[in-house]
């Protein structure tokens, strides 16, 4: 059912009223994967074009695309894709800034803690002298992360972890904002074996303390990268900042497509939106932003890699995940991260003359406006 927009409109119009627990008929449900189905076709388009708009752009088995020296590619991003998966471990449950794309906006202050000389490695609690005993007795993963809010806030209790697992040969990426970054905690932290310190710039505005953190890391940590969701602000600070920020000395760029959650979607309120695979649910203007800048990226020469990492790419990593967890063939770790679809959401992209559907067909007998749709 190729429905056209200004069905789309009229009926996203009525499910946007109805209660969030009312659930949809089957038919209507129909409707629904239609215009999503319409609208994510439409923005794939936009991006196939944009993509072919950049020079030398290279795949990682299909299942991602960057442009750059593949050398500089991320280990990290490629145990995450290829490898054993991204291998999270949780230690630090709070964050000394406030984004608007945190996932955890608005519950920043809540976050359940790990405990008290505790990490949460694949959601089991070990002690760092138990990290020997987990290497003896699972396979070693290609890499691990330590993700969750901001490790600065307690980073001298890092140290130790990471030097056991850089004495198993594991490599380690870490992810922070960079605002508490010092040259005695960075020494610390190439000390003890930390392989690739990844910046989210977007979350300081591209602050020059933080530029400056980055290229005083680089003396310390073998692979210096930036990782941020694609924004407008950020893409505009970028490029007043670009020429300090490659000075620095980092390796690569991991733009991050946004993707929205009930946390920070009230931040984003009436931009377009579409969803992947009926998985995450972005603002268009997040991928678009990646394409652009891998373009310039390309016909400039940065030194760098820019990686993007896109909901597709997401959907793959999700599906490598599962296979080295034994899943069954099909099965994948990707979900939508809302209850319901949140069909209010939809309305700016469906009112926006600028975004066109490629193919509109009138609707089949049984769905249109005044017939009952069950
Ligand atoms: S720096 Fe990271 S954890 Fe902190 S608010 Fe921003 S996105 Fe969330």
């Amino acid at each position: 059912m190729k429905i056209s927009k200004k069905d789309a409109l009229m009926w996203f119009s009525f499910f946007a009223q109805l209660d969030e627990d009312e659930p949809l008929m089957p038919r209507q449900q129909e409707l629904v994967y239609a215009t999503l189905a319409q609208i994510e076709t439409a923005q794939e388009a936009r991006i196939a074009a944009l993509r072919a708009e950049i020079p030398g752009l290279k795949s990682i088995a299909g299942r991602t695309y960057f442009v750059g020296d593949e050398e500089k590619f991320s280990r990290g991003c490629r145990s995450c894709l290829t490898g054993t998966g991204l291998s999270a471990i949780r230690k630090t449950n709070r964050c000394n800034i406030q984004c608007p794309f945190c996932y955890n906006y608005g519950e920043l202050d809540c976050q359940p803690p790990i405990g008290e000389g505790m990490w949460e490695i694949g959601g089991t609690k070990f002690r760092e002298e138990d990290v020997e005993l987990l290497l003896s007795i699972q396979k070693k993963p290609t890499g691990v992360s330590y993700v969750y809010l901001e490790p600065f806030m307690e980073i001298e209790k890092y140290y130790g972890i990471i030097r056991r697992f850089h004495t198993a040969g594991v490599h380690q990426h870490m992810y922070t904002n960079g605002t508490l970054c010092t040259e005695e905690n960075l020494r610390a932290l190439g000390e003890a074996g930390l392989d690739e310190l990844r910046f989210n710039l977007g979350a300081s505005n591209c602050a020059d303390k933080v530029i400056r953190a980055m290229e005083i890391a680089r003396k310390y940590i073998p692979v210096i990268a930036i990782e941020t969701p694609m924004t407008p602000s950020f893409y505009e600070q970028f490029q007043q900042k670009k020429e300090a920020i490659l000075a620095t000395g980092i390796s690569f760029m991991n733009c991050a497509e946004l993707h929205l959650n009930p946390n920070n979607i009230g931040n984003y309120w009436g931009e377009n939106m579409y969803m992947t695979r009926h998985g995450y649910l972005s603002p268009v203007w997040s991928h678009e932003l990646t394409c652009r800048l891998m373009k310039q990226c390309a016909e400039e020469n940065w030194p760098i890699v820019i990686h993007d990492c896109c909901n597709m790419t997401k959907f793959a990593r999700d599906l490598n995940v599962k296979v080295h967890e034994g899943g069954w063939f099909g099965a994948s770790a990707y979900h939508t991260e809302f209850d319901t679809i949140p069909y209010e959401a939809f309305l700016p992209i469906l009112q926006d003359e600028g975004f066109a559907f490629l193919v509109e067909e009138e609707l089949p007998k049984g769905y249109r406006a005044g017939e009952i749709v069950l």
